[in-house]
């Protein structure tokens, strides 16, 4: 179907703050979580609603746990051909309900499948996207939601508004944002609206759905991340972070550099280009701190930098700096940590 722009639509009779909700395997992912978080701010902000809208079967179990949060309504499209993502059931079942309830702002994941949902929803119903942001704020004087995210590499931030067209539609990145907190006393409403045989139909049928081995940490939901970069000169220096993530129940990660190098996969990746994480504590081992790098990892609780350039820009960011080898700062943290326990 070809999209449309809104002409001379009434800005007013859009209302409401959705998010659409992700899940794998029944199981609702964390960014949905954060971006109830931040949907939740910027609703009480323009003093409108929160609703999160999920496709899939069997949620009803994660659906109940949502009721301890500050959500007004839940649009659960239940249907078990919704289990897994396809984009031609999901996109003209979301879109349909978009153009009939008049959301005024969207938020999706900036994850794969957000990444292939988003554009198509806003192209389906009219509107425009902001990929990637990585702050949203409501404009005091007019309402306008301001999405701010990167451009030019990094090397500014750009905040983008959506002024004649709506909903204002943003994707953010997974660990950008906060987890929305639970509040007693809310009252949530459940939807389960009729869903249409027609627009069920995907033209894509999954034969097998193989799911990432989930033994693995996800980055965006790690407590402590021990970072390489080029510093950290190949598999021995991954070995060492390895061996200080293990002693601290984190996990590693890489600069673009380091995953260029083929140290480290890319979904290791941290940057503007990879990850985006906030940990408690954040050790960056022989990284320089360029904008980009710093862009997936600033905003950590606790960052620390081991780099043995002291003029390295990664100590103007860095909470606690050490300045020196790696190769000898690493192990004697090691140590130390070991004997702690
Ligand atoms: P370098 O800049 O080479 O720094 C290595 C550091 O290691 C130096 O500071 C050095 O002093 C230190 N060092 C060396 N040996 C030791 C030792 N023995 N002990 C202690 N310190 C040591 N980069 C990302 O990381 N993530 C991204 O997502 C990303 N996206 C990008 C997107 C675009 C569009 C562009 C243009 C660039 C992007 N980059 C990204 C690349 C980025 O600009 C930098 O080139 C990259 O981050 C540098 O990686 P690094 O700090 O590991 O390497």
């Amino acid at each position: 179907m070809r999209s449309k722009v809104n002409q001379n639509i009434n800005l007013q009779e859009y209302k409401g703050v959705w998010i659409i909700g992700e899940q794998r395997d029944s199981q609702i992912e964390p960014v949905t979580l954060e971006l109830l978080g931040e949907g939740r701010k910027l609703a009480t902000k323009i003093n409108e609603e929160l609703t999160l809208i999920i496709c899939g079967e069997k949620l009803e179990s994660e659906i109940e746990k949502l009721l301890d949060y500050p959500i007004n309504n839940i649009i659960y499209l239940n249907n078990e051909q919704l289990k897994n993502y396809q984009t031609d059931s999901y996109v003209n079942l979301i879109s349909k309900i978009i153009m009939k309830d008049k959301p005024n702002i969207v938020l999706i994941g900036a994850t794969t499948i957000g990444r292939d949902l988003a554009p198509r929803l806003a192209g389906r119903v009219g509107t425009g996207l902001t990929a990637d942001c990585t702050a949203l704020e409501i404009d005091e004087v007019d309402k306008k939601l301001l999405q701010t995210r990167p451009a030019f590499g990094g090397n500014l931030m750009a905040t983008i508004i959506c002024p004649k067209n709506r909903p204002q539609m943003s994707t953010v990145r997974p660990g950008v944002m906060k987890k929305i907190e639970k509040e007693n006393d809310f009252e949530t409403k459940i939807i389960e609206p009729y869903l249409e045989e027609k627009l069920l139909f995907s033209r894509v049928q999954n034969a097998e759905i193989k799911l990432r081995n989930s033994s693995k940490i996800d980055l965006s939901q790690a407590d402590v991340i021990v970072s390489g970069g080029r510093g950290i000169k190949g598999q021995i220096g991954v070995q060492l972070l390895q061996n200080l993530a293990e002693c601290l129940g984190g996990t590693v990660g890489g600069s673009r550099a380091a995953v260029d190098s083929g140290w480290f996969e890319h979904e290791r990746q941290i940057g503007q280009t990879g990850n985006t994480v906030r940990p408690k504590v954040y050790i960056a081992c022989g990284i320089s701190g360029a904008i980009q790098h710093v862009s997936g990892m600033g905003e950590s609780d606790y960052i620390i930098a081991i780099n043995k350039d002291e003029k390295a820009p990664i100590f103007s960011i860095c909470d606690y700096g050490i300045v020196g080898d790696l190769f000898e700062v690493v192990p004697e943290m090691i140590k130390s940590f070991n004997n702690k326990r």
